[in-house]
């Protein structure tokens, strides 16, 4: 019954945000608005408190806002850098609930200065600063830059899918206390390493990449759903985990699975075996975390003060 009901809520929440980004059916916002309205005519919602931790951030890192409500309510929406974000209920498994919570993932390279977090009425600072990343040159055969139109095709489809994959993240915290580092090996390229194939810039590296050798474990940063566990075009064996609430962690390049999709993992539980499959020069892990649908930098993860968590 519970799986029910927040399988429910979750289906409703992705609506919610589609609706909040569309902006269009003005015959459903009518509806919506007005019982809305009749129901918070005597009672106008209030923000009780309004939390961002922290307030000063790196592009790629992670900002946590948080916000007490006067009375429960069944949905409420933050506007961040000109896009609705759909928050996620603290009381999660109630009808309604007071307290919200939205984990943010500040985009790459998003330019530097103060934005505005809206709830409501109501307008809260945030500072980004840039973080300086490092340039990396590679020199490989042409073929391996250039995409066929099969392959090209193929990859797009699966960027659909993936985007598919971050936006229906569980509402409730899949996880435990502190995200750990999948590995204790040293980072060969950073997060955001601007990349240079063949003296062509090609964009740039959003995950960190860990050495490891063919067959070394590879450890899940928290307890979590494994909602992929498939051949990938450029990450190529890639596991996918749901952490919830919008986090969501990736790792590609393996050579084997431990996982399976639909499995529920405990954190430093091995989701596979190093590798060198997809798109790689040489063996290696990549490491790539997802926060809202924006790429982060994994790292960030390991630095999250929680409070929450079973
Ligand atoms: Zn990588």
């Amino acid at each position: 019954m519970d799986n029910l009901f927040l399988k429910l809520r979750k289906w409703y929440h992705q609506k919610r945000k589609v609706k909040a980004l569309v902006g269009a059916l003005p015959l459903f916002l009518l509806l919506g608005c007005q019982s809305t309205l009749k129901k918070h005519e005597d009672h106008p919602l209030k923000i009780l408190e309004f939390k961002i931790t922290p307030k000063k951030i790196r592009d790629a890192g992670l900002v946590t806002v948080e916000v007490k409500l006067n009375q429960p309510t069944d949905e409420l929406f933050a506007t961040v850098f000109d896009k609705d974000f759909s928050f996620y209920p603290k009381e999660f498994e109630k009808k309604e609930s007071q307290e919200w919570i939205l984990y943010l993932g500040i985009p790459y390279e998003q330019a530097p200065g103060f934005y505005s977090i809206q709830v409501k009425d109501v307008h809260k600072k945030l500072q980004v600063y840039s973080w300086n990343y490092r340039k990396e040159a590679l020199r490989v055969e042409p073929k391996r830059v250039e995409l066929t139109p099969e392959d090209l095709k193929r990859v797009l489809k699966e960027k659909e899918f993936l985007r598919s994959v971050y936006e229906s993240s569980d509402l409730k915290p899949n996880w435990v206390g502190k995200f750990v580092l999948p590995l204790r090996t040293p980072i060969t390229s950073y997060f955001g390493t601007q990349r240079v194939f063949n003296g062509v810039k090609k964009g740039a590296h959003l995950g960190a990449d860990f050495r490891a050798p063919v067959g070394k474990p590879i450890r899940v940063t928290n307890q979590g759903k494994v909602v992929v566990a498939r051949e990938l075009f450029y990450s190529g064996n890639t596991v996918i985990v749901d952490h919830g609430m919008g986090i969501l962690s990736l790792y590609g390049h393996l050579s084997k699975f431990s996982v399976a999709e639909g499995d529920v993992v405990k954190r430093a539980q091995s989701v596979g075996l190093a590798g060198a499959t997809g798109r790689v020069t040489g063996p290696h892990l990549h490491w790539g975390a997802v926060v809202n649908s924006e790429k982060i930098d994994p790292i960030v993860l390991t630095e999250l003060k929680v409070e929450r968590g079973r």
